[in-house]
């Protein structure tokens, strides 16, 4: 069994003690993570702070150089990375699993790479010469969830090390190895300190409320529940952190009249299922028109029917289990409690292990709680609505606002509808394509700030006004 290590100035630090990461898939460890506290924490926070000014000075074509160095590396580490993904986080490697996880990362690390934020001139006449600089924040402190593990760490790693920041990332105890193995990867063409890993076990010590008030972190980028992300927010007060936060979602699909149920049942299982349900912006509430009720919930249904779910160590498996037990209670309490509101089109109890059946369920409403909560987990709930202006109203009648989606055989009668949906990303005939040109990020309590593309490179800079 692997002992994994944490790397903090460069350096691999063996944990004291260590605790057991649990494969889902089978109920046995997937190996072993140190068990760290505020000791470590300081000495982390302590070696990214005296790599910074070494680190931010360099220039722009020197931190493209060293970022795109350090892709090759995990390009070359794919596999193994993918490998780990799967057996802690239980996605498949197949499908859009655990290689396509890695493929997305190593995409979006080239994508934000490339990107660059030069001087831009304000004002430059006879008053004078007016330039917005944007200067590295500094120590960046990441916190990162179980779904992606290797896609968000990137995703929140990327940009502060292109900006010139250096960073202490804590990814969750449910899925901590992958990204252990992917900073000590990456670390062997960063300079020591610039990338650094601690993880604790979240059992005793809170090592992610620490780094949230840790007076030596500057900016913490935080991809995870909203009640969470609340705390970091009072936390980050205390010396101003500054703060993105990517929150928890609660996405509405509205299928109108005119879709065909059959062309368009394959994005939705995806764009709700993807992930086994486990992803923040994924299709969590559809609502569809009562003409087409009946034969939307048919394709659906026959699609899903026919989607392998098993261990994702097996080629053969398209979905794998829940992640985590705590998960897992969650979804089967919520569709526990539909089962007697609604009517069970697929799935509906539990199986064996953590492994939860693909779930359809009809006839539920707003006010039901698989509909009105997150249930992050592999059970859709749908809702007949008889008119358009009725299903937004229902669609925008939550505290979250990251993404949401329309269905419709006519682009822009769908996009008049996109426009009146409170969230932070909307689609056409598809839900939740993500893509690193994109800003993406939440409104209301799905989150603060955005991510990727330009504007997401901007959250890991402060402005400096230069007036000559
Ligand atoms: P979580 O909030 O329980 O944990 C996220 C991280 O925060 C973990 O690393 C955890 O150890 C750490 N943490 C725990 N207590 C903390 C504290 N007091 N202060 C600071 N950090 C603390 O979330 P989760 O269950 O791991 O992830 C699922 C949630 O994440 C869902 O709500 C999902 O929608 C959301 N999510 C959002 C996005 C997005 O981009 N908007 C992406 C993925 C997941």
């Amino acid at each position: 069994m692997t002992f994994y290590s944490a790397t903090i100035g460069g350096t691999p630090v063996a944990g004291e003690t260590n605790f057991a990461v649990i494969n889902p898939a089978t109920g046995e460890p997937a190996g072993y993570a140190p068990n760290m506290g505020a000791v470590e924490l300081d000495r982390a926070v302590a070696a990214a702070r005296a790599a910074f000014p070494e680190w931010s000075a360099h220039s722009d074509e020197d931190l493209q150089r060293i970022c795109s160095a350090v892709i090759s590396r995990i390009e070359e580490h794919a596999g193994e990375l993918a490998n780990i993904i799967t057996l802690e986080q239980g996605k498949p490697l197949n499908g859009l699993g655990s290689r396509w996880e890695m493929g997305g990362a190593v995409a979006w690390a080239g994508y934000t790479t490339g990107l660059s934020l030069p001087v831009k001139v304000l004002q430059d006449n006879e008053q004078g010469r007016v330039e917005l600089h944007r200067k590295p924040i500094g120590v960046v402190g990441s916190i990162t969830p179980w779904n992606f593990p290797v896609m968000i760490a990137i995703w929140h790693v990327m940009p502060a090390l292109r900006t010139g920041n250096t960073v202490v990332i804590k990814p969750s105890p449910l899925t901590p190895l992958s990204t252990l193995r992917l900073v000590e990867i990456m670390n062997e063409v960063l300079p020591p300190g610039v990338l650094n890993v601690v993880i604790a076990d979240d059992k005793g010590f809170n090592l992610g409320a620490a780094m949230a008030a840790h007076p030596g972190i500057d900016k913490i980028v935080f991809t995870g529940s909203s009640a969470t992300g609340q705390k970091v927010m009072q936390s980050a007060a205390s010396n101003m952190k500054r703060l993105t936060l990517e929150l928890g979602g609660n996405d509405a699909g509205i299928v109108l009249p005119d879709a065909d149920p059959k062309a368009i049942a394959e994005g939705l299982f995806w764009g709700a299922f993807i992930n086994n349900g486990q992803t923040c912006a994924a299709l969590k509430r559809l609502y569809v028109h009562d003409s087409i009720h009946d034969a939307v919930c048919e394709a659906l249904v026959d699609y899903a029917s026919n989607i392998p779910v098993g261990n994702g160590m097996d080629e053969t498996s398209i979905i794998g289990p829940v992640q985590n037990a705590m998960q897992f209670d969650k979804v089967a309490s919520l569709v526990a409690d539909a089962r007697k509101r609604g009517k069970v089109l697929l799935g509906g109890e539990p199986g064996d292990g953590l492994f939860y059946p693909l779930t359809i369920i009809s006839g539920l409403n707003n006010g039901d709680p698989l509909v009105d909560e997150e249930q992050f987990g592999p059970a859709l709930p749908i809702i007949r609505y008889f008119d358009v202006d009725e299903a937004i109203a229902l669609a925008n009648d939550s505290p979250n606002g990251l993404g949401g989606s329309v269905w419709s055989s006519d682009t822009a009668a769908a996009k008049v509808v996109a426009s009146r949906m409170a969230c932070g990303s909307v689609w056409i005939n598809k839900h939740g394509a993500i893509q690193p040109n994109a800003p993406f990020g939440g409104i209301k309590a799905s989150g603060l700030g955005v991510e990727f593309a330009e504007e997401g490179l901007q959250e890991y800079t402060n402005i400096q006004v230069v007036f000559a």
